[in-house]
């Protein structure tokens, strides 16, 4: 960095001719780039003595948020006039990435910025990079809601988003020898420009206590402690247009009278600081640990909080845009307001809507529960049993007593309405109820349960899956209530997605389809069909995608001073590390590989396909076997990359950290990439849709929204291989009477591993669990034995159509013309319209 310069007595070190004045609605360049300046010099963070990058970048973000703050302003207004129905989103979890780019990628503006900086000295890709991600949430669940924000600002729909902010989000990967570590990643170590604190937007939030009973028989919490939560507004600005809707983030905070000034001047400097640092713990951190109980009732505590919080707001809204009448007519209230249910993570927003209109409002039981019913809705993101979550009921009555009570009573009254209406059930009875206390022991709530008994509808997130929550998860409700369940396939947004992200290929698209209208109306891709054969459109793809790839290359030796060729194939499996996602299968094609090249003569490896294996993703911290797998990945990595013989013609590459910003540069330059999950297990998959549309060529399993990209995109077009959801059960069934037949090759690529050929780590107790046959393990549940010869198989096809250039660009241009379904603009259209009845509206 140059050092600090005084230039004929401007202070900051760029060019001098640029003024400081704020300009905050300004799209000129020379005052863009004035406001910028003026940012850097008098708002207070940073001496005002430079503009390296990093002061650049906080003054860029803070001249942009001038016009989001108006946009934001302009939206709420209009909103509050206009009154529609609004939708509320309530996720534990945002993916949020990176703001700059977007913003003004968003606001259109993203030259005028370019120039402005460069009138400064400086260069945006580079200040962009200077941001920290926004990691609020671990993987495609939190993308989503990120995806759907953009999407509802786009669509001019009246939509909010609300979470927590997370002190610290999810952790930072590091690699070593040792495979992953874990630390804390602090985005907000100096401080977000994109946040606006709001301080008087405040709520209080109780915890524990005990329910009082009132003279008139009503019910009352009271006692315990109360926290406050206190509102962040991220604004969310739509694509071309003014509409900046809000991602609502709770902070937990105790109050000023909390803090125990006497007992801190008596030396008790912890007690007296007691609720202080209660309230920290609620937002210190995303998904702590809860293999022990503080974890699990800290865990739960963010679920209120969060659902508390934004209840309490909406109520609040509601009420507030009635001021003046006579009396709330409450019955009004799911006419004006939809809540979204991502996951049951806040399905506690349930019960505390009842307590609210019954405890403060002073509703009867009958009219609460038609309120909250028409209200709430509720997505489905997993069949694992074990991502369904269940809370032990004395925990729950403990920390919600009051809530306890309500859950109890729904529970009764839905097995009063079973008994009455549909008495010949059976077994069906005790798996659809609420309470579960077959354990005697450890009786838990269900929480899936829970939302599908009190949700007006209940959707999944690919075909296949809401087809398998019908048939087997849900499938005891869908004879009594057969219209609640809906499907609602997954999307991504196309500005992140491709159009910020893929300028280059953009600019193809734009070009061939003489417009960019596709941007909002992804169906517009499917124009590109017309020119797959086309030389001239092949030769700008090829070479856009090369660049692309350059890109990546040089991003891959930075962070794994591992050097790659641009020239082999580039294929990439990026998600967290989970052994139903199967990257042990993607790694065990790759030891096998590397042990048939070895074996061949050098003459016949020069007819091989050169490729570059990148496989990236976090393992959760407590997740054994997926650590074993980022170790595994690194150390096979470690022999192969320096095996002399064969490394022009493969290579392994462990990504490290994967997140958002991560994903934006290994997208654009994919090739191939793997989804390659058991099939039945991934709900939708997300990351499958942004590489289809960056015109990567996918292998994959029939799962999730595999089958509906593969049928858009031409099923010759996609490398399918593997068992089908149907004959899973049977295939594990198989798997438990010793019928599971072995293919060589699969032995093969275990015993390479076993034999130590990758270092001294012990991957026994790992590749234990592919054995077969019970005995060993967990008996390849996720069956990657029964698919590896299919999958090595689908690789040789894949290694035969790369040879052909023009056929591997027809299929590449293919899958991005196929994708026009699979934009976030078409899912939030559908639920818009299909889930939440709400109509656009449109800031003048
Ligand atoms: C899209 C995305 C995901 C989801 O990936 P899947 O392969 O669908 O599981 C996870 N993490 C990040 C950073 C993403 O961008």
């Amino acid at each position: 960095m140059a050092a600090p310069s005084e230039v004929n007595g401007d202070p900051i070190h760029c060019p001098a001719k640029v003024p400081a004045m704020a300009y905050p609605l300004s799209e000129e360049s020379a005052e863009v780039a004035a406001n910028i300046k003026y940012h850097s010099q008098y708002s207070p963070h940073f001496s005002p003595f430079k503009f390296e990058p990093e002061q650049a970048y906080y003054a860029t973000a803070e001249s942009v948020r001038d016009s989001l703050i108006k946009r934001w302003n302009d939206t709420y207004l209009c909103f509050h006039k206009v009154d529609p129905k609004q939708t509320y989103y309530l996720s534990m979890e945002y993916l949020q990435g990176r703001m700059l780019t977007n913003a003004i990628g968003n606001l259109n503006i993203l030259d005028v910025y370019a120039d402005a900086l460069h009138k400064l000295g400086s260069d945006l890709e580079n200040i962009a990079e200077q941001e920290k991600d926004a990691a609020l949430g671990n993987g495609g669940l939190g993308r989503l809601a990120s995806c759907f924000l953009d999407s509802m600002a786009t669509l001019n729909l009246p939509a909010w988003g609300y979470g927590l902010r997370y002190r610290y989000g999810l952790f930072r990967q590091r690699i070593t020898r040792e495979g992953q570590e874990e630390v804390a990643e602090d985005w907000l170590e100096k401080f977000s420009p994109w946040e606006i604190v709001r301080h008087d937007v405040v709520f209080p939030i109780r915890f524990f206590g005990h329910v009082e009973i009132c003279k008139d028989g009503s019910r009352k919490w009271v006692g315990g402690e109360v926290l406050r939560a206190l509102a962040y507004d991220v604004p969310i600005p739509g694509y071309k247009t003014k509409n900046t809707i809000s991602l609502r983030l709770w902070e937990a905070k105790a109050g000023s009278e909390d803090f125990n000034l006497f007992q801190f001047n008596e030396g008790r400097h912890e007690s007296s600081l007691h609720l202080h640092s209660k309230a920290q713990q609620i937002c210190a951190v995303l998904y702590p640990g809860d293999s022990i109980e503080s974890g699990k009732l800290l865990r739960l505590k963010q679920q209120f909080f969060l659902s508390s919080a934004s209840l309490q707001d909406i109520i609040y809204r509601f009420k507030e845009r009635r001021a003046g009448n006579e009396s709330i007519c409450w019955n009004e209230f799911p006419m004006k307001v939809a809540v979204q249910l991502n996951d049951t993570h806040p399905t506690l927003a349930i019960p505390e809507l009842m307590r609210i209109l019954m405890d403060d409002e002073g509703l009867g039981w009958d009219e609460a529960w038609d309120i909250t019913t028409k209200t709430i809705a509720y997505t489905n993101h997993t069949v694992l049993p074990e991502a369904l979550e269940k809370w032990p009921q004395d925990v729950m009555r403990k920390l919600l007593p009051r809530h306890m009570e309500i859950i109890e009573e729904i529970d009764k009254r839905f097995m009063a309405f079973i008994h009455s209406s549909w008495p010949d059930l059976g077994s069906g009875l005790e798996r659809m109820r609420i309470l579960d206390s077959s354990n005697p022991h450890k009786p838990v709530l269900r929480m899936a349960n829970l939302c599908v008994v009190s949700s007006h509808t209940v959707n999944g997130v690919a075909e296949l899956h809401s087809e398998i929550l019908k048939s087997e998860l849900f499938a005891d409700y869908v004879s009594i209530w057969p219209n609640k369940f809906q499907n609602k396939t997954n999307g991504v947004t196309p500005r992140r997605w491709i159009r910020f992200c893929n300028p280059r290929l953009s600019d193809i698209v734009t070009k061939w389809l003489k417009t960019d209208e596709w941007i909002t109306n992804l169906d517009l891709l499917s124009g590109l069909r017309q020119f797959a054969d086309n030389k001239d459109l092949q030769a700008e793809w090829a070479s856009a995608k090369m660049a692309n790839k350059n890109r990546l290359a040089h991003f891959v030796l930075q962070v794994t001073g591992v050097s790659i060729d641009p020239s082999s194939l580039f294929d990439i499996q990026v998600k967290r590390i989970h052994e139903y996602k199967r990257q042990l299968l993607n790694i065990l094609g790759a030891v096998f590989r590397y042990k048939k090249l070895k074996e061949m003569s050098s003459e016949e490896r020069q007819t091989a396909t050169p490729r570059t294996i990148m496989i990236g993703g976090k393992a959760f911290a407590t997740y054994t076997n997926a650590k074993r797998i980022v170790r595994l990945v690194n150390d096979v990595g470690a022999i192969v990359n320096n095996d002399p013989e064969v490394n022009k013609y493969l290579k392994v590459v462990f990504i490290p950290n994967y997140n958002v910003s991560v994903a934006e540069i290994l997208i654009p330059g994919s090739e191939l990439s793997q989804h390659i999950s058991t099939a039945g297990m991934e709900a939708s998959g997300t990351s499958n849709m942004k590489f289809a549309l960056n015109g990567c060529l996918i292998i994959g399993t029939l799962d999730g929204a595999n089958v509906e990209i593969r049928e858009e995109i031409g099923v010759e077009n996609f490398f399918l291989f593997g068992a089908k959801a149907e004959d899973v059960a049977k295939l594990r069934r198989e798997r438990e009477d010793g019928l599971f037949k072995p293919d060589p090759r699969f032995e093969e690529a275990k015993q390479f591993i076993r034999s130590g050929a990758f270092g001294t780590y012990d991957y026994g107790p790992l590749v234990d669990s592919l054995e077969g046959n019970s005995g060993y393990g967990r008996g390849d549940y996720f069956l990657v034995g029964h698919d590896f010869p299919s999958y090595v198989d689908a690789q040789a096809r894949v290694d035969e159509a790369y040879k052909d250039r023009r056929r591997w660009l027809k299929m590449s241009i293919l899958s991005t013309a196929g994708c026009g379904k699979f934009s976030s603009d078409r899912t939030i259209s559908q639920y818009a319209k299909e889930i939440w009845n709400i109509d656009h509206c449109t800031v003048p």
